[in-house]
């Protein structure tokens, strides 16, 4: 559907995939991630030890069901995973999230039958006798994945992804702890590559008006083709006139509230147009209008999809991110590490060593698992 290569990792398949995916984090230049889950805090404080609080509540209720990684290889090129997960204790949904997954073409049955179970919280293989020796799981794949980021340095890519580091931390590293400050300073212990958060990039130093993940992807795919196109003029105006000229084409008018978020309240079922090409060649012309240059902004459609898998969400995020770096040179863009998004707050967090607050006694724990074990 989204025309992307991808594998998807089952437990049908997870014994085959698994050294592969650890090699290629091995190697990788940087590697992008997206959480689906499956609850969502419904408020959001502006202060963030309880804004924490809350959202440590909600993900400790709730469950991953998939996890999307996209591994920048060495030559350039991109790798997708979407590993399938369910987390196999007792746990809650909240059924819009269900619904906007399933909308999104979401397969919960798949997931229930070939999903890779998993128990979030303290892992418990640290409790266990080292003589017992148990078929290994997904925590065991992303205890292998994180040793290979801490020992290369790889960076972590999200967009807009605080909430996703949350879940991560509790579904595979252990209990996310009781204080916001802590839960920062195991952030920057467990993750030496560092995190770049794209949302944050977005919209704090590119100014970018709008930052919805598929906004930001295709608007930036629409220009580099525009780039790659630039000598063969004709085949592209070409191509436009007959999308423009087709007379039987009626769209519906722009949903503004997509156009500027990236979801509304209608929701799968709002009668106006979501289509992300009109909307960035409308966005497009009201830029070129207001700066009165190439009025005609002749960009050959790039086709849209409007999946939301994991496995997508974070291509998508890498693209951006290569674009971006493409765009602001390597040492503007190391400036942003360690700067992740916050909803609603004008600053982002910080993941910076603190003299204040010590890491927690489950993260070190975890931490000595990780580096010290070898599958
Ligand atoms: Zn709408």
């Amino acid at each position: 559907m989204t025309g992307i290569a991808y594998t998807q990792v089952t437990n049908e398949n997870f014994e085959s995939v698994y050294k592969d995916i650890v090699d290629k984090i091995a190697t990788a230049k940087y590697v992008a991630m997206d959480i689906e889950f499956t609850g969502q805090c419904q408020t959001i404080h502006k202060h963030m030890d309880q804004r924490y609080v809350e959202l440590a509540n909600v993900v400790k209720k709730s469950a991953m069901v998939s996890f999307g990684v996209s591994i920048m290889a060495p030559n350039g090129t991109l790798e997708n995973y979407d590993v399938l997960l369910v987390n196999q204790t007792v746990h809650q949904v909240d059924p819009s999230n269900l619904l906007f997954l399933a909308h999104h073409g979401f397969d919960f049955n798949r997931q229930l039958r070939y999903g890779l179970g998993y128990r979030p919280g303290v892992f418990n293989v640290l409790n266990r006798p080292k003589e017992i020796k148990i078929k290994r799981g997904v925590r065991e794949l992303w205890v292998d994945i994180h040793r290979q980021l801490r020992a290369h340095h790889v960076p972590l890519v999200v967009h807009n992804g605080f909430i996703d580091m949350m879940y991560l931390y509790h579904s595979f590293i252990t209990t996310l702890p009781a204080q916001f400050q802590h839960f920062v300073a195991d952030l920057v212990d467990a993750f030496p590559g560092g995190i770049y958060d794209t949302k944050y990039i977005a919209r704090k130093i590119l100014d970018e008006e709008v930052s919805f993940l598929a906004y930001l992807y295709y608007q930036y795919m629409r220009r580099d083709n525009k780039r790659k196109r630039e000598g063969d003029d004709d085949d592209q105006q070409q191509a436009t006139k007959k999308l423009r000229d087709d007379p039987s084409y009626m769209p519906p008018p722009i949903c503004d509230d997509y156009a500027a978020r990236g979801y509304c309240e209608g929701g799968y079922k709002c009668v106006f147009s979501h289509d992300l090409n009109r909307i960035l060649e409308r966005d497009e012309n009201l830029r070129n209008s207001k700066s009165k240059s190439n009025p005609q902004s002749l960009v050959t459609p790039v086709p849209v999809t409007n999946a939301h898998n994991a496995y997508f969400d974070a291509y998508m995020t890498a693209y951006i991110f290569n674009h971006m770096t493409t765009m602001m040179g390597k040492e503007a863009m190391e400036q942003q590490i360690g700067k992740l998004y916050l909803m609603r707050l004008d600053f982002p967090l910080r993941l910076i060593k603190s003299q204040f607050a010590n890491t927690t006694e489950e993260w070190n724990t975890m931490k000595k698992h990780i580096d010290e074990s070898k599958q």
